[in-house]
């Protein structure tokens, strides 16, 4: 085999070691011309820096979608090796890179918040969306983590509430002043889209807790009647029709409370005694079987035997069922003579 002796270096290599100009060999070996090389671009690159960034930017501007382009069809074609690469990078450095994030978020830290700030307002919707989407997508799965992590998580919480509760509140108040009508429509809005689920746990809970929410709704209506009052105003402005179709819909399916109240009401009016249920005067009619006391005919009225305006009254003992025949011709007469009134018939 050929050898030759390198000028540079002094060893004796192969000839297959030297490159070629022309006919003759270099008179300095592949590897040192390689290493003279190395050092010499070093050298023009420190030199020359500033004129290189700027023709680099020029250049990357001037192709800005080219390079994008590439590197985006490299990116999609190498992604799996490149991810790898990534992942064995960042464990190999995590801490390395947790302190070089660290000191770089604390020197760039309120230029960060700003920039973040923005990039959130301007995405609000994409960002609430993706959010959505991925919630949607792993509930199992970050309900399963919630579950797994519950008290180191509510600990967690606790803790740093105590640390900034002033500042905490303080910030929420500005919040909600700041976007007061923001969270109302927020707050409808989602009432209108989780309407039923809402409505449907609100009974549960009303259901398991009945007296006590009764016992504060109560409370807070006595302290608010002057809102109350004005909201049944508007309601029933706005609900004309509904109400007065609701109220004779009871009329229709309550007709023993609404005699009890009618009786009731003639009592009170002619300021005589007595009182009767609608439970009582039921009682009555199926005393007489539900049949006039007179005639015997279907009732149709509760007559005051002994009547109200000579001095009868509105207890049960007075009161019978009646039709209205007999309860017209019968009138306010006292004493009555029923076997007569009887024979009449
Ligand atoms: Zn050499
Ligand atoms: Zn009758």
């Amino acid at each position: 085999m050929d050898m030759k002796e390198c000028t540079k270096c002094g060893e004796v290599k192969a000839v297959g070691e030297f490159y070629k100009n022309g006919s003759k060999l270099r008179s300095h070996c592949k590897m040192c011309m390689a290493e003279y090389r190395k050092v010499y671009r070093k050298k023009y690159y420190q030199s020359n820096k500033e004129a290189i960034a700027e023709k680099c930017k020029t250049y990357r501007e001037k192709n800005k979608d080219t390079i994008r382009a590439r590197d985006k069809a490299y990116r999609e074609r190498n992604r799996d090796a490149i991810s790898a690469k990534d992942k064995r990078y960042r464990e190999q450095n995590r801490e390395a890179i947790i302190a070089k994030d660290k000191r770089y978020y604390e020197r760039n830290r309120e230029a960060l918040a700003e920039k973040n700030k923005a990039w959130y307002e301007q995405n609000r919707d994409a960002i609430a969306t993706r959010r959505k989407t991925y919630r949607d997508k792993n509930k199992d799965v970050i309900k399963a983590r919630y579950q797994n992590n519950k008290e180191a998580i509510s600990v967690r919480h606790k803790a740093y509430y105590e640390q900034n509760k002033d500042e905490i509140s303080e910030r929420s108040k500005a919040y909600r002043d700041r976007n007061r009508d923001a969270i109302r429509s927020s707050k409808k809005d989602y009432y209108e889209r989780n309407k039923e689920d809402i409505l449907a746990k609100r009974k549960v809970r009303y259901e398991q807790n009945k007296d006590r929410a009764k016992a504060t709704s109560d409370r807070w209506r006595m302290a608010n009647l002057d809102r109350v009052r004005a909201k049944r105003k508007v309601y029933r402005e706005q609900n004309n029709d509904k109400i007065k179709s609701s109220k004779s819909k009871w009329h229709r399916d309550n007709p023993d409370k609404v005699r009890a109240s009618k009786q009731r009401r003639r009592v009170l009016k002619r300021g005589a005694e007595g009182y009767a249920t609608a439970e009582q005067i039921e009682a009555r009619w199926d005393m007489w079987g539900r049949k006039c006391y007179i005639c015997g005919g279907p009732a149709e009225a509760t007559d005051h035997v002994k009547p109200l305006v000579k001095d009868g009254a509105g207890w049960p003992c007075n009161l019978r069922p009646v039709c209205r025949r007999c309860n017209s011709s019968k009138g306010s007469t006292w004493p009555f003579d029923i076997k007569a009134a009887r024979e009449l018939q």
